[in-house]
């Protein structure tokens, strides 16, 4: 959109408001934002790139727009190239210096220790976004297949039950945040959120399993488009989700880790093939060296 059509653009809407005012019983104060703030800038995501440091900005393989009609263009273009790469750019400058210098994204969450909250802000939001932009595609949404919608049923009842779920704790997140969806060692699923820009991974926070799909759930991730209506956009981000991704991240981790996690049969015979099961409680050895 150029300027002059942003210009008529607000004229030609109240010529519809103020046509549409003789119908209305109610005269419905429409408010005056935010137009003007929703223009696209109508860049490309590969014009872009990090200022020079250890990370560079995650390379989204689409266009802005071409998540429309479900995710529009000018949020797209926002929410990468004015959050993202700011936030890369940031944590360029944070870990210089620090023993997060040499490390990978993930290696630096596993790591992280939470005084350092310049690192645990920007390392997190770099990890959360790079794993939400990888998650959605083009011509995606739809159910996943597979060993993966296996699980979804075994562990939700049904992928609608599962889309309901996940977009209800996305709604009922306060604040801002991200929803996730994690699977445990064995391959079971569930949802959980955290906080501001923490990453499941995060050491401290006492989250366990690896995380398969995520949902950015901050305002500037969908306020342009959808205002207040979080439940909305929860639910239209199932028309963007990249399965395949999810599916590939679902069989990485199941690969890797230990067989699949079994049900105890009704007559209680099989036992889950766990390395995890407790170690039996040792008694505390008396610490003067006397016999009991
Ligand atoms: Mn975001």
């Amino acid at each position: 959109m150029n300027k002059k059509q942003l210009l008529i653009f607000p004229i030609l809407a109240s010529v519809v408001v103020s046509c549409k005012k003789d119908t209305l019983v109610e005269v419905v104060d429409v408010p005056a934002t935010p137009i003007v703030a929703v223009e696209q800038k109508g860049g490309k995501p590969s014009e872009l790139k990090a200022a020079e440091g250890a990370f560079q900005l995650y390379e989204l393989p689409f266009e802005y727009r071409s998540l429309e009609p479900y995710f529009d263009g000018a949020t797209m273009e926002f929410h990468y190239s004015k959050h993202l790469l700011p936030y890369v750019n940031a944590l360029n400058k944070v870990v210089v210096g620090t023993k997060y210098e040499v490390l990978e994204l993930e290696p630096i969450l596993k790591n992280l220790n939470f005084s350092d909250a310049d690192v645990r802000n920007n390392a997190g939001a770099v990890y959360n976004h790079n794993f939400f932009f990888e998650g959605i595609a083009p011509k995606a949404g739809g159910e996943p297949e597979g060993e993966l919608l296996d699980a979804i049923n075994r562990d939700f009842g049904s992928f609608g039950e599962f889309v309901r779920q996940f977009s209800e704790t996305s709604v009922r997140l306060n604040g801002s945040g991200w929803t996730w969806l994690m699977s445990d060692k064995y391959g079971r699923l569930r949802i959980i959120t955290t906080p501001n820009n923490d990453a499941p991974q995060m050491k401290g926070l006492g989250i366990t399993g690896t995380p398969l799909l995520n949902l950015d759930m901050w305002e500037h991730a969908y306020y342009l488009k959808f205002q207040n209506k979080k439940r909305e956009y929860a639910n239209t981000f199932f028309s963007v989700v990249n399965w395949d991704k999810v599916e590939q991240r679902y069989g990485a981790f199941s690969k890797s880790a230990a067989p699949a996690y079994q049900e105890p049969s009704a007559t209680g015979t099989e036992t889950p093939a766990t390395t995890e099961t407790a170690a039996p409680v040792e008694k505390p050895k008396p610490v003067d060296g006397s016999e009991e």
